[in-house]
């Protein structure tokens, strides 16, 4: 009896600790805490005023009050959950009042992982991210070594979990696509596309310094120059001049900051 009860007793805690969604109350409280981890962390964010700053910290707690985030074969900590919700804010900060109505829970792995979803063993294992469909609707999966390399390298032009978000965001009209219908006024959808299909060619011809995934669909290469967007604006802006300006243009639709949210 005393090793089943001891069993059991295993199981509940190992279910408690691979499971716990709950973001720690006591770092909400804690808004100076908030504010020293995704200052040394989050460039994007180390880069506002304080009252944007201030802005950003409520979008973060607003976002893990609405969505799950669950560790499901890792432990996951309170900073993970800020880099998660750093991801979510930064394509949308200048969106007041923006929810992520399409997604309910985002789905922690311990690395890499294949279509079937395994995370270790040496199957194809290539997947830093994605966004669900079908049974997983409303999901949205991560690589917890992508999660925090995304952020931690400041010199490249990755970060997985804003790469998510943009498909996220893409796909709020309906289609992942390339062409995010809520952020792009009409008169710029064919010259955005033109654009993609231009650098993609660029690409393939060797002659882009953008992630070469960009040119396996319209919907990635929005990704990827997205992730270029946020992670180097300023190299973005001197090496590729026309799709900063659309890019901005999507992300940053006015020069004034909000006052809202
Ligand atoms: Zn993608």
């Amino acid at each position: 009896m005393v090793p089943v009860i001891l069993f059991l007793f295993i199981i509940i805690c190992a279910a408690w600790f691979f499971t716990r969604t709950k973001f720690s109350p006591a770092l909400e409280d804690l808004p100076k805490l908030n504010h020293d981890f995704l200052r040394k962390e989050v460039l994007f964010y180390a880069k506002l005023t304080d009252s944007e700053q201030e802005h950003f910290r409520k979008d973060v707690l607003e976002f893990l009050s609405a969505v799950k985030i669950t560790g499901v074969d890792t432990a996951i900590t309170d900073g993970d959950r800020l880099l998660v919700a750093a991801g979510a804010i930064i394509p949308i900060f200048y969106f007041p009042a923006w929810t992520y109505h399409n997604l309910e829970e985002v789905l922690i792995y311990s690395d890499q992982f294949n279509a079937s979803f395994e995370s270790a063993g040496n199957n194809e294992r290539i997947i830093m991210g994605m966004v669900g469909s079908g049974y997983l609707e409303g999901k949205m999966l991560l690589s917890k070594p992508a999660l925090e390399l995304g952020f931690k390298n400041q010199s490249d032009k990755n970060n997985t979990v804003i790469h998510e978000f943009v498909h996220l965001i893409d796909k709020m009209d309906g289609d992942i696509d390339g062409v995010p219908e809520l952020l792009l006024q009409r008169q710029y959808v064919l010259p955005w596309v033109t654009m993609i299909h231009e650098e993609i060619k660029k690409i393939v011809a060797g002659k882009s310094d953008i992630n070469p995934y960009g040119y396996t669909k319209q919907s990635e290469f929005f990704a990827v120059v997205a992730e270029y967007f946020f992670e180097r604006p300023e190299l973005l802006q001197t090496k590729h001049p026309q799709l900063y300006e659309m890019l901005n243009k999507m992300f940053h639709p006015s020069a004034n900051k909000p006052s809202g949210t």
